[in-house]
């Protein structure tokens, strides 16, 4: 079984090594923005990274599988009024990526997925995944990393406060908890909420109309949905469940088969 994962912990000639049309790169993406009173701008990195870490560690018993360095920035515009995060354009995001996933390729892989971990990057990514494939001659595919165990109803039944995922909430709080408590603001707790919030409530940003909003405008506090409640717990079983279901379709060798 190969033994490291992690595309920036290897020589170039090991990477080579595992040069081939079948080998795996997971790429993990994500933003730095606020998260709240409570958590750190670099959270959406640091478990976008995570999940593709445990994927990996899953499948590399079946598959050559290797994680790319994470795409530390991404499209955050509704965050910016909160101050500490760093947005660029479609245009921009579209190039990085591009030529992020050229390099891939010209490192002799071909089979891309991408794993991400923010919001606001997803329907860049919907075309992006199109256009690069064609234009660059890759298998690449792309989920947003609580999908797919949400859709099978594995995230729900973790959750006390939401039903999903939401913002600086009480899943990514307890992510953060169960892999790097010290960054966790624990006096801020208490404020990391959004007044009014329901559970179930969807995100305003996959409301049916298009239109700009301004995070700060539906969740002042920086938080979308509940955090009072996170814990440790919840966290590693969140890692657990996202990141099996995303192994799982690898190891199926989906989304390429299709
Ligand atoms: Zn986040």
């Amino acid at each position: 079984m190969q033994q490291e994962i992690d595309w920036s912990n290897m020589t170039a000639a090991e990477v080579g090594a595992l040069a081939d049309e079948e080998t795996i790169v997971i790429l993990p993406v994500a933003s730095t923005e606020q998260h709240g009173p409570h958590l750190p701008t670099g959270c959406d990195a640091i478990l976008t990274a995570e999940i593709a870490r445990r994927v990996a560690l899953k499948v590399r018993e079946q598959r050559a599988v290797l994680v790319a360095p994470t795409v530390w920035v991404g499209l955050a515009r509704h965050h910016v009024a909160f101050g500490g995060t760093f947005s660029i354009s479609f245009a921009t995001y579209h190039a990085l990526l591009r030529d992020v996933v050229r390099s891939i390729r010209d490192a002799g892989f071909s089979r891309i997925l991408i794993v991400n971990g923010h919001g606001g990057n997803i329907a860049a990514l919907s075309v992006l995944t199109d256009e690069l494939a064609h234009e660059l001659g890759v298998r690449l595919a792309a989920t947003t990393y609580p999908m797919l165990a949400s859709q099978a109803g594995d995230i729900e039944p973790i959750l006390e406060d939401q039903a999903q995922l939401q913002h600086a909430c009480e899943a990514e709080t307890s992510m953060m908890l169960a892999i790097r408590p010290e960054l966790v603001r624990e006096d801020k707790l208490a404020e990391a909420h959004q007044p009014g919030y329901v559970k179930g409530d969807s995100s305003p940003l996959s409301d049916p109309i298009t239109v700009w909003t301004s995070f700060k405008d539906f969740a002042p506090s920086g938080v979308r949905g509940d955090a009072r409640r996170a814990t440790a717990e919840k966290g590693e079983k969140l890692f657990e469940v996202t990141a099996r279901h995303i192994a799982d379709k690898l190891i199926a060798g989906e989304p390429w088969s299709r």
